[in-house]
C-alpha cells in the first residue's frame, strides 16, 4: 500500500495490539486479516503476533494503517461497517485482558444503577486505555452526555481525511456502553477527528439509550 503511516514512536500494550487483530479476525476473518498484514508491510505479525504482555511495544502506526487498509480493500463504507464491528469485538477482550478499574467487584457493579455504571464504566475504559498506550483518553461528563477525548488517536495517526475515521473507537465505545446499560443501545457520535485537522478525536455519548 502506497504512503504507508511511518512508526510513530507511540505505542500500544503488546496484550492490547493482540485484542487489537484478534478482533478483527473475528470481523473479517484470517484471511482477510492477513492481507491486511501484508498490505500495510506488517506480515510478520501473521507468523509471530504480539506476545501475550503489557511492554509498550506495538506502534500505533500500525493501527492507524490497518484501519486505512480496511478502507482500499472493502472501501469507505464497507470498511467503515467493518471497523464498527471489530470495535465492538474488541470490548469484551480489553475488559478479559485488563480489568475494568471500577472500584466494584464484578456483581457489585453489575448490581449498581445503569446510569451509575456509566458514570464509574465510561472513565474507568478511558483510564485502562490510557494505562495501557501512549494515548491519552479522557471523560468528561456534560450532563446529558460525555466527551471522550483521544489525544494521540492510534486509528487516525499520520492520515488526513475530510471526515472522522475513526469509526473502530465509535463502535468499542457503542459496546462498552451497551455492556454498562445492560444491552441497550446508547448514541455515539465522532465530533471531531485529527484527521481533519482537530487537535484531538472528540466522540459525544448520550447518556439516554436509544428507543
Ligand atoms: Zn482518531
Amino acid at each position: 500500500m502506497r504512503n504507508l503511516v511511518s512508526p510513530s514512536g507511540y505505542y500500544f500494550s503488546n496484550r492490547l495490539g493482540r485484542v487489537l487483530l484478534e478482533s478483527f479476525e473475528e470481523t473479517i476473518g484470517r484471511n482477510g486479516l492477513n492481507a491486511l498484514l501484508n498490505l500495510t508491510e506488517s506480515s510478520s505479525l501473521i507468523e509471530r503476533p504480539p506476545a501475550n504482555d503489557l511492554s509498550l511495544c506495538f506502534d500505533i502506526a500500525i493501527v492507524s494503517n490497518l484501519n486505512r487498509a480496511l478502507e482500499v480493500i472493502y472501501g469507505p463504507r464497507g470498511a467503515r461497517g467493518l471497523a464498527l464491528r471489530s470495535g465492538r469485538a474488541m470490548y469484551d477482550r480489553v475488559v478479559d485482558a485488563f480489568e475494568l478499574p471500577t472500584g466494584f467487584n464484578d456483581l457489585a457493579f453489575r448490581l449498581l444503577p445503569v446510569q451509575t455504571r456509566l458514570k464509574i464504566g465510561v472513565p474507568a475504559l478511558a483510564r485502562v486505555l490510557t494505562q495501557h498506550t501512549d494515548q491519552t483518553h479522557r471523560a468528561v461528563d456534560r450532563g446529558s452526555h460525555f466527551d471522550y477525548t483521544i489525544e494521540r488517536c492510534a486509528v487516525c495517526w499520520g492520515q488526513e481525511a475530510k471526515s472522522p475515521i475513526c469509526h473502530l473507537i465509535v463502535g468499542l465505545l457503542q459496546e462498552a456502553l451497551c455492556a454498562f446499560g445492560r444491552g441497550q443501545e446508547f448514541r455515539v457520535q465522532q465530533t471531531e477527528c485529527r484527521a481533519t485537522g482537530a487537535a484531538a478525536c472528540v466522540f459525544r455519548i448520550e447518556k439516554e439509550p436509544i428507543v
